[in-house]
């Protein structure tokens, strides 16, 4: 039997969390239901300045949001924990304890001043900036001098010369660097701890980790790390670096080019049927045009070689487009509590609402929500609902209800309205049509300035329906203050 497939995903929890390391762990998760085979999630917080336990809070959060769950790892356990990287540090100790005494690494007494002096040198003659290795070879003596003298070691790596590192990626086939432009690098750093590109090898080399999926970012870093897992004598696993994502300038996608992170797009009232559905498609293709995809779709369709080398484009029309999709799916109430926060932060309501508030808020919402790509769009569309104060979108607007007959029409309406005994959509409708038979005028006359009286908007949710959800009292009230604003 083959070995079975484990992926992983591997954030370092030092911000938001990023698209693009949504991207990563979707894929990963894909493989890993494809093949039944299983996801670690691994916590990468050796950088112990900017990891923060809030950020790694978040992205647990957001995964469990797109329905990314993992098999293994923090907050789930295993057999090859600890899963974060600071509770691993003697795990790492061992390994370099080993090289150390193999030879394949070395304590290094350099100081910041002297490293950069060398690299200010060699850039001075053209050379490429890597570390010469001073102290490959240092006397025990020597060792002793810097120690008393009060410096601190780092750990570097023995970089093998002259070697063609190559190896093979699921994305970019074979990929080769020379070894004689890396330099012997730093594994452990002075604190003790290691650095992302050694720690990360004993990691996925310990929790028999069989394919590397992640971005193209870490594409540089791969080599040392392929060394490192000669060193230690470790098996090789399947990498694959998935392109990187731009935005619609083919500039890496940043801040500049709109929200980036999860947390913003879910605060924005997107779904995250709708993420997954577009993160599956930055990168990959199906087989096919199909572009609306359920996760049980993607998880038959997925396969790593339909991943693409190119860039990857985010393309919001594209988001929007598909978030519409799903929104469509939702009910009214569903739409609606997704607004909530945003309709709150607009001053449109308050926190708490009545009962009958929020039904007939729902009502409305029920009525736009054909037109909205994501929730916080929402509002945009709901003046009309809560303004009373009918103000008219623009000049044309204003002009329709400069006909001589409107005033006539207005006063029937009212009429009519005040005497209905029940309100519907129906209802309205029939009056309206009344209205046109009674006075002899065309409907052009009596719809559209009707709901320019009532919205101050020539186009909007159907009429009827408007009014019913408004009320009586509130439509009479904003027909008698747009015809003082006529006449
Ligand atoms: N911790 C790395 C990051 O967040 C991931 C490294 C990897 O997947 O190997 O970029």
């Amino acid at each position: 039997m083959s070995e079975q497939v484990r992926v992983r995903f591997a954030p370092s929890p030092t911000g938001p969390f990023h698209i693009g390391g949504a991207r990563s762990a979707l894929f990963n998760w894909l493989i890993a239901q494809k093949c039944g085979g299983k996801l670690v999630l691994r916590v990468e917080d050796t950088d112990l300045e900017r990891s923060t336990k809030e950020s790694e809070e978040n992205i647990k959060k957001a995964l469990l949001w797109l329905g990314l769950n993992w098999d293994e790892g923090v907050d789930a356990g295993g057999s090859y924990g600890p899963y974060r990287q600071t509770e691993r540090l003697d795990i790492y100790k061992q390994y370099t304890d080993k090289l150390l005494s193999e030879g394949k690494a070395y304590y290094c007494y350099c100081t910041e001043e002297e490293l950069d002096a060398e690299r200010q040198a060699l850039m001075a003659e053209g050379k490429t900036p890597c570390y010469q290795g001073r102290c490959r070879n240092i006397s025990e003596t020597e060792k002793a001098e810097f120690i008393a003298a009060g410096r601190r070691a780092t750990v570097r790596f023995h970089v093998p010369e002259n070697q063609q590192i190559i190896f093979k990626d699921l994305v970019r086939d074979t990929v080769s660097f020379d070894s004689n432009g890396v330099g012997d690098f730093v594994i452990v750093k002075s604190d003790g701890i290691p650095v992302y590109n050694y720690a990360v090898v004993i990691d996925d080399s310990t929790m028999h980790i069989t394919h590397v999926i992640r971005a193209e970012e870490h594409l540089s870093n791969t080599p040392r790390q392929v060394l490192l897992y000669e060193a230690l004598g470790f098996k090789i696993p399947q990498f694959g670096h998935i392109s990187l994502i731009l935005g619609k300038d083919r500039t890496k996608m940043s801040k500049r080019h709109g929200a980036t992170s999860v947390d913003q797009y879910r605060k924005l009232g997107y779904l995250p049927e709708a993420i997954v559905n577009f993160l599956a498609l930055l990168g990959w293709a199906p087989n096919s045009e199909q572009e609306i995809f359920t996760l049980d779709e993607l998880i038959n369709e997925f396969s790593m070689d339909r991943v693409a080398k190119n860039p990857a484009v985010f393309d919001i029309d594209k988001l929007n487009w598909i978030n519409s999709h799903y929104m469509k799916k939702l009910s009214p109430a569903q739409v609606t509590e997704l607004a909530l926060p945003h309709l709150v932060e607009a001053g449109y309501i308050q926190e708490t609402m009545s009962q009958e508030e929020k039904d007939n808020l729902i009502q409305f919402v029920g009525t736009i929500q054909e037109h909205l790509s994501y929730a916080a769009q929402v509002v945009d569309h709901v003046d009309v609902y809560f303004n009373d104060n009918v103000e008219f979108e623009n000049d044309e607007a204003k002009q329709v209800l400069q006909d001589a007959e409107i005033p006539q029409v207005m006063n029937s309406f009212m009429n009519k309205l005040s005497e209905l005994e029940e309100l519907s959509a129906n209802a309205v409708q029939s009056i309206l049509k009344s209205i046109t038979k009674e006075l002899k005028v065309g409907g052009k006359k009596v719809y559209m300035p009707v709901r320019v009286a009532i919205t101050g908007k020539m186009h909007g949710p159907d009429l009827g329906q408007f009014i019913t959800i408004i009320g009586k009292e509130r439509t009479l009230s904003r027909l008698a203050s747009t015809l003082t604003k006529i006449n």
